[in-house]
């Protein structure tokens, strides 16, 4: 179980050696996977005057543009040539799913390649939050987690990240208010694609979403905390803790396995000290499981000295082995860490009835399985 720590987190792209490599569009440019300055590039490429920037901007992510015969800032050469070279669309809706109860809604998108992925909006008070997927499936296993049964498939562009957005803000009934890599996929084994879908969204003449309020949710991926540090990203981090205890982790958990609690929480104090920035915890609750005294002790003994936020979420797993924790004994949990000096909150569950957490509309939908945590050795070794 040591592969992860012999590899540079770049080499974490497992499509490189797998079947289902990413070809974006083979057909055609696909302009989401562009920032301002591959744009800059084509746009000198293909011989046009380099005010056209501001107009192409303007017409993929404040007009949000289908394709440009819309553009009427362009002649009709122009757009006829775009459209013939260049697309803004890569996915199908399949299925679009609404909560009569909170207005909880669920995407099912159909990607270029036929490989699908789900993205989420979440309403709650002001608070409008797009909960975006950045990957095909996921490797890590997490047991109460549909995406994890699913196995690993490919790694989405940075194009295919911010085509969610596009896309939800289309849709919602209200404009987002944050961001989260909290759909399928553990973003830090994406990374690249992760970061830079967090420029175009935050570009000032794109979308200009604020850094700060999109987050990057990882399960633990340990040595890619401490690189993110490095990075001094813009964005927010959260970490997906869910149990406090070793053992208990690497069950729940099996990338506890790679990287254990003391090493994540070590490059997390990194993280902190070097950006100065708090991060969220987020804890999943599951009855009886992981919401005793003793784990809430232990949950106050671990966050000591790191900036942060405590997330609680009653589990909104679609199996019977990890029920929710009932809302009083959430109540109980999270007064019992606000009590010890924890700034916690309980996040209601949203949306439960229409599969909205991660993977769950898909595994509805869709059987097929990818690669698993227990046989990444084989993948790593490759990588
Ligand atoms: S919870 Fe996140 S990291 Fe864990 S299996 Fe699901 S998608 Fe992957």
């Amino acid at each position: 179980m040591v592969y992860f720590f012999n590899t540079s987190i770049e080499s974490f792209n497992f499509t490189k050696h797998g079947t289902l490599m990413q070809t974006n569009n083979p057909s055609r440019e696909y302009l989401l996977d562009y920032s301002r300055d591959e744009m800059k590039k084509y746009i000198q490429d293909m011989d046009m005057a380099p005010y056209r920037l501001e107009q192409l901007m303007k017409g993929i992510y404040v007009q949000k543009l289908s394709d440009f015969s819309g553009l009427t800032t362009l002649s009709k050469s122009l757009r006829d040539t775009l459209n013939k070279n260049v697309t803004l669309r890569t996915f199908k809706e399949l299925k679009t799913i609404k909560s009569d109860n909170d207005g909880t809604t669920k995407f099912l998108w159909s990607l270029h390649d036929g490989l699908k992925i789900e993205s989420v909006i979440i309403y709650e008070g002001t608070r409008v939050t797009f909960c975006i997927s950045s990957q095909v499936g996921c490797a890590l296993d997490c047991q109460f987690c549909a995406t994890g049964k699913m196995g690993f498939l490919r790694n989405l562009s940075s194009g295919e990240i911010v085509e969610q957005v596009i896309l939800m803000m289309i849709n919602a009934d209200k404009p987002a208010t944050n961001i989260v890599y909290m759909g399928m996929g553990e973003p830090l084994l994406n990374l690249k694609n992760v970061i830079k879908a967090g420029e175009i969204l935050s570009d000032p003449e794109g979308l200009a979403f604020s850094r700060k309020k999109i987050t990057i949710s990882t399960s633990g991926i340990a040595p890619a905390v401490r690189k993110l540090a490095d990075m001094n990203t813009p964005f927010s981090l959260a970490i997906s803790l869910n149990a406090v205890f070793e053992k208990k982790r690497r069950i729940l958990m099996p990338v506890s396995k790679s990287y254990p609690l003391d090493l994540l929480l070590e490059n997390i104090r990194y993280y902190t000290s070097k950006t100065g920035k708090r991060v969220t915890f987020e804890y999943i609750l599951i009855d009886g499981l992981n919401d005793s005294k003793k784990d809430a002790d232990q949950l106050i003994k671990l966050t000591a000295k790191i900036p942060c936020k405590i997330n609680l979420i009653p589990c909104n797993s679609n199996d019977p082995n990890y029920p929710p924790t009932p809302n009083e004994r959430a109540k109980w949990f999270a007064d019992y860490l606000h009590q010890r000096g924890r700034t916690s909150t309980v996040r209601l569950r949203k949306g439960w009835e229409i599969q909205a957490a991660c993977g769950q509309l898909y595994a509805k939908n869709e059987k097929t399985i990818g690669r698993k945590i227990s046989e990444s050795s084989k993948l790593i070794t490759h990588v």
